[in-house]
């Protein structure tokens, strides 16, 4: 009887995990590169391509190692070139993944985790529970599926993903390692090389989270604030009742500091009707925002069954937006995409199985809001 191995699966292995890995192997670190460069350049999805490497050495990894993609299940193209796929991760559950193309830029939001466990009231992934953390390879696995799906991947040739916002399900945050070593690839030369302008990480405001953020990456912060006080804040994003929102302020400088550059922290604010969208909560969120370098992004509430929130109207938007421009901070609207494919503004199609108590049954197809970075000024 052959004894069954368990592989490990490369396409999760961050580049100092990867080198470990050869080290392990008796092998040089320059192997590491190689084989780095043949799956997230190249798109191998055997050893058998890697014709830069010995036989006997293919045959080993073979042996110990597999390169193993989460699976897609479906892939859609809206008119407006918006895609989406659904990739069903171990354990049967499925997130999702979109590319939105605007001009030049082509923006991935990526899931992070299969559910969501702090139940903002508002969004339709912490209605349906949490199931559990993606893997490292299933978080890059997105981005490798993405590009893949263009055709065969060519490092010299135009960039089919430009820039990675973490804004599909889950909180990236609580998902911290596995987060950060997908991140590590996608920013590495030998792998997916996209600058660390060019990959946001969106977050409720995990507090403790985000200090150890700063002690190992830079790339770019999105934060969910979505109300300009802690008692609103409170009821909309339940974890600011832990940590409220001048903790998360300072955090969020603390972040910026350690950056070498000048980059901003991208605030997010998904307006509710009659909720967080009156003139008087904006007069309020200028006060706040004098005490953090951001630009703002406003998102039109995404509605799905049963929310019991409203979309606000055109001119409460306008009127909102009008106000925080006035105040002289950037604000731009986020708009929806890709209607027809359900990927507007994310509406993210997710199948989770709750492992809290909050919910025993299998929760069906719902839709969920991505927080797509399409920013447009309107
Ligand atoms: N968990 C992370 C990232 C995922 S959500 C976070 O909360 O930041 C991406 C963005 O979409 C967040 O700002 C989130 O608050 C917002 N969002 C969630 N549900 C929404 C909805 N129904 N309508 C509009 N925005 C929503
Ligand atoms: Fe989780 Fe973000 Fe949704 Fe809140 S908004 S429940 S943190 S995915």
């Amino acid at each position: 009887m052959t004894e069954s191995v368990t592989k490990t699966n490369l396409l999760g292995l961050s580049p100092a995990k990867l080198e470990a890995f050869f080290a392990e192997l008796g092998e040089k670190r320059f192997r590491a590169t190689q084989v780095m460069k043949w799956i997230h350049q190249l798109g191998a999805e055997s050893f058998d391509e890697m014709t830069n490497i010995s036989k006997a050495l293919r045959q080993k990894l073979s042996e110990v190692a597999e390169i193993r993609p989460p699976e897609v299940v479906t892939q859609d193209i809206s008119r407006d070139g918006t895609r989406k796929w659904v990739v069903r991760v171990d354990g049967g559950s499925c997130v999702e993944t979109v590319l939105i193309p605007d001009g030049d830029r082509k923006t991935l939001c990526i899931s992070s985790q299969v559910g969501c466990s702090l139940d903002c009231s508002f969004c339709s992934t912490g209605k349906q529970g949490f199931n559990r953390n993606l893997t490292a390879a299933e978080v890059i696995g997105q981005v490798y599926i993405a590009i893949k799906s263009y055709g065969p991947m060519d490092p010299n040739a135009e960039r089919r993903v430009t820039n990675v916002v973490l804004m599909g399900m889950g909180e990236p945050l609580m998902n911290f390692d596995n987060v950060v070593d997908a991140t590590e690839l996608m920013l590495d030369d030998n792998a997916y090389g996209l600058s660390k302008r060019r990959v946001t990480l969106s977050t409720s405001g995990v507090v403790p989270a985000l200090d150890r953020l700063r002690e190992v990456s830079d790339v770019s912060l999105a934060i969910s604030l979505h109300a300009p006080n802690d008692e609103l804040r409170n009821e909309l994003v339940p974890i600011n009742k832990r940590y409220p929102i001048s903790m998360l302020i300072e955090s969020c400088n603390r972040y910026l500091d350690g950056l070498n550059d000048k980059r901003v922290v991208t605030v997010e604010y998904t307006l509710i009707a009659g909720v967080n969208d009156q003139p008087h909560h904006a007069r309020e969120l200028i006060k706040v925002l004098r005490k953090l370098p951001c630009k703002l992004n406003l998102i039109p509430f995404n509605p799905f069954p049963n929310s019991g929130y409203e979309r606000p109207s055109e001119e409460a938007i306008q009127a909102f937006k009008q106000i925080m421009l006035n105040a002289n901070f950037i604000t731009t609207v986020r708009r929806t995409r890709g209607d027809e494919i359900d990927a507007a503004c994310g509406q993210l199609v997710g199948q989770v199985m709750d492992r809290t108590r909050r919910s025993k049954k299998f929760i069906p197809v719902v839709q969920e809001e991505a927080g797509l970075e399409t920013d447009r000024r309107v």
